[in-house]
């Protein structure tokens, strides 16, 4: 349920109906429109009479949430959320670059890669130390060498850096060297470790699962939510389908979904969705056209011999190329991304 007060509210009769929410044993989320505040109450609402909201002179309107997340939906909070991360936000109007190699190999791989898309004008840099492969045999990640190699290239380059974590105790030490954590597409549903992230105060980048529908993708950035994060970043990374040719199947149209359904920024990673380098440029043009707030695409400087997903990883030379006319396909959506 959500309450919009009148405009000319003032903070004793927002109070007046803060206090009223919170005796039905509900919370209260707060939001600023445009003009006015939209009070969220978040529990069990379905025995509440809105009536009883209806009749207070300071409210405008009372409406029916029916979706099942709260936080996360647009209904509670109208406006773009927009995650200040370093020097870098995303959402509103920026358009964000997540690039760098699949997996953290060694220092010169990295900081290689990172001056690279640095120079192109990424916004900030990935890599992956802690990596969930498929197979028990494949590269498994530097760990926290990784993360060290990872710090060691936010200082050279000043990008802010997001890493994997894949379970709860990987938590506390990748905070110490990133500024944003990813959650991975095979955790999408790892309720515990959605909750872990959420008590933490770094942004989140959350990948849709696999086969997650945009509900449950939904609902996912709804439990860190929950535990207290609201710094959550959507990623759509393309979903299993019958389809075998390529990697994933990007669904292109959940970027619109989630712009309606949803205030959280969604990228769109055309790496992992198609598994082909030379789809990478094609797939990213076409998330910007479609009004995604970023890309995030795997560089690496010698994909032939990258240790996880060289396939799918641009070099740096096409990354640059790519990265002019995404700034000039950018515009078309009124968003910003600044190359030299
Ligand atoms: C990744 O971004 O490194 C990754 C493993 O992606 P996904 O979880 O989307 O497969
Ligand atoms: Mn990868």
């Amino acid at each position: 349920m959500v309450i919009i007060m009148k405009k000319q509210a003032s903070s004793e009769d927002i109070n007046h109906i803060k206090v009223k929410i919170e005796k039905l044993g509900c919370k209260v989320h707060t939001s600023e429109g445009e003009s006015c505040i939209i009070l969220g109450v978040v529990g069990d609402t379905s025995s509440i009479d809105t009536g009883i909201f209806e009749v207070e002179e300071s409210v405008d309107k009372v409406m029916r949430v029916q979706s099942p997340y709260k936080r996360a939906s647009r209904a509670f909070h109208p406006s773009d959320t927009v995650i200040n991360l370093g020097t870098t936000s995303i959402g509103g109007n920026n358009l964000t670059v997540i690039a760098g190699p699949c997996a953290v190999e060694n220092e010169t791989q990295l900081l290689t890669i990172a001056s690279a898309v640095k120079k192109s004008g990424a916004t900030i840099l990935r890599g992956g130390a802690f990596k969930p492969r498929t197979s028990p045999y494949s590269f498994q990640g530097l760990k926290e060498e990784g993360l060290k190699l990872l710090k060691k290239a936010k200082d050279l380059t000043g990008l802010p850096v997001v890493t994997e974590v894949m379970s709860i105790d990987q938590i506390e030490v990748t905070s110490k060297y990133v500024d944003m954590i990813q959650i991975g597409a095979r955790n999408m549903q790892n309720f515990e470790l959605l909750k872990a992230v959420g008590k933490t105060d770094m942004p989140v980048l959350l990948k849709r699962g696999l086969s997650a529908t945009i509900e449950e993708f939904l609902m996912a950035a709804e439990y860190i939510m929950a535990s207290g994060n609201e710094k959550v970043i959507l990623c759509e990374r393309g979903i299993r389908t019958y389809e075998t040719y390529t990697r994933n199947t990007l669904d292109i149209s959940a970027v619109l979904a989630v712009k309606k359904l949803s205030h959280l920024p969604i990228i769109v990673d055309p790496s992992h969705a198609s598994g082909r380098w030379w789809m990478v440029e094609p797939l990213s043009k076409a998330a910007v056209a479609v009004g995604a707030d970023g890309i995030a695409v795997e560089v690496h400087n010698d994909p032939a011999n990258a240790l996880s997903d060289g396939e799918q990883s641009i070099k740096p030379e096409k990354f640059t190329a790519m990265m002019h006319s995404l700034s000039d396909l950018a515009k078309i959506q009124n968003k910003t991304l600044k190359v030299d």
